[in-house]
């Protein structure tokens, strides 16, 4: 199969769909694979190591859009790809449709095959293609907050690990899914004092046993919420339905519970965000203020450690990756319940029933 790895293009998204030792993987399979130029020179893979990995290289995004079978990206398609996308061909990325009408209605009008990261499943009933840009997500969350608690950055002023005689500063999670797991960790690797909360009692008793009392875990309720809201310096946005907008756990109404320079970190910003007031924002220009409340809305966190987030990205979607070109998109999907998971839209049709619910197409 002949399978094309474009440049991204999103503002700030420097990773790339495949390295170049994923590329070499495919090849050994006997698959052809064009890479454009300068795919991933931005993480520090040079077009020379996908050269001598075997890829063809590819001078243009539209050469590698109309030889491609099988497109694989990080983010999702931007306008301009969408219209290169056509039938018979398979888009293999992260789309977080729920929240992007525009973005599902170029998808339905071209045709193509689009199989989302982030809903394929594995056995366990986790999310496999989401779960490694969560780690680095939820890991990079309490690095970002702890920066945006400096004053410099409109914070209270707080340090997360606190020094000896002065108390740590107060990290609320809220989701305890990989992201939040992982922001707990690296919280209370800092010496931060951490809640998590989640609405899945079986994930707060396995929190509970693998951290030994060290999280202190809390069922998601308004009540437990806003309680939390009112001690915490830095609020950890880490929920998920899959395939559904985030719900809303904190209202704008709410933000005067807090104490003026909290910081809020909305990972779930891609789903459409969990608090209230977020709105997506870019590594550039990183943090926006609400009330006296500093929001950190970064819809590419793992954008920033591209190199770390690519190989990540490659080792987890290899496998699935080996499928679609061994036995083609249709017969793979139709031999793997949980790569079908992902198929979002096909042929003219939304075939993720969260997102056909919430853009209002018919399922
Ligand atoms: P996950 O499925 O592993 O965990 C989500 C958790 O949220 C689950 O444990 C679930 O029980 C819990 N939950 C659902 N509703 C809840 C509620 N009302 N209150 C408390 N908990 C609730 O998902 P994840 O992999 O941890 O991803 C979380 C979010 O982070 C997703 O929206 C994902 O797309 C996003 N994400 C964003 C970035 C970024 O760069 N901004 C990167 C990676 C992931």
């Amino acid at each position: 199969m002949l399978i094309g790895v474009p440049k991204e293009i999103k503002n700030n998204e420097y990773r790339v769909g495949l390295t170049p030792a994923g590329a070499r993987e495919l090849l050994s399979l006997g698959h052809t694979v064009l890479v454009q130029r300068q795919a991933g020179a931005a993480t520090g893979f040079d077009d020379s190591e996908y050269v001598a990995a075997g890829a063809q290289m590819a001078s243009t995004a539209a050469q590698v859009y109309e030889q491609a079978e099988l497109v694989i990206k990080v983010k999702e398609p931007q306008p301009v790809e969408c219209r290169m996308l056509r039938p018979g061909q398979t888009l293999f990325a992260y789309l977080h449709l729920a929240p992007d009408p525009e973005q599902c209605r170029l998808l339905v009008e071209s045709g193509c095959m689009a199989i989302a990261y982030e809903t394929v499943t594995d056995a366990q009933g986790g999310l496999p293609l989401l779960a490694p840009m969560s780690e680095v997500a939820g890991r990079m969350a309490i690095q970002a907050g702890a920066a945006c608690l400096e004053k410099a950055h409109g914070g209270r002023g707080v340090l997360l690990g606190g020094v000896p005689g002065v108390a740590p500063g107060r990290v609320l999670v809220l989701g305890g899914g990989v992201v939040g797991l992982n922001a707990a960790r690296m919280a209370a690797g800092l010496g931060a004092d951490v809640t998590l909360l989640d609405t899945s009692l079986a994930r707060l008793k396995d929190i509970d046993m693998v951290f030994g009392g060290r999280i202190k875990t809390l069922m998601s309720t308004v009540q437990n919420i806003e309680d939390g809201l009112r001690e915490a310096d830095l609020v950890i946005g880490a929920v998920l339905v899959p395939g559904a907008t985030a719900p809303k756990l904190v209202r704008r109404a709410q933000l005067k519970l807090m104490k003026p320079g909290t910081v809020l970190v909305d990972v779930a910003i891609d789903q459409g965000g969990c608090f209230e007031t977020s709105r997506p924002t870019t590594h550039q220009q990183p943090t926006f203020e609400v009330d006296g409340i500093v929001h950190y809305c970064v819809a590419n966190m793992p954008g920033a450690v591209s190199r770390t987030a690519t190989m990540a990205l490659t080792h987890a979607t290899l496998p699935f990756i080996r499928k679609l070109a061994a036995l083609g998109a249709g017969p793979a999907l139709a031999a793997d319940p949980h790569l079908l998971a992902g198929l979002n839209v096909c042929a003219g049709q939304v075939t993720h029933a969260a997102v056909a619910h919430e853009l209002g197409y018919d399922y």
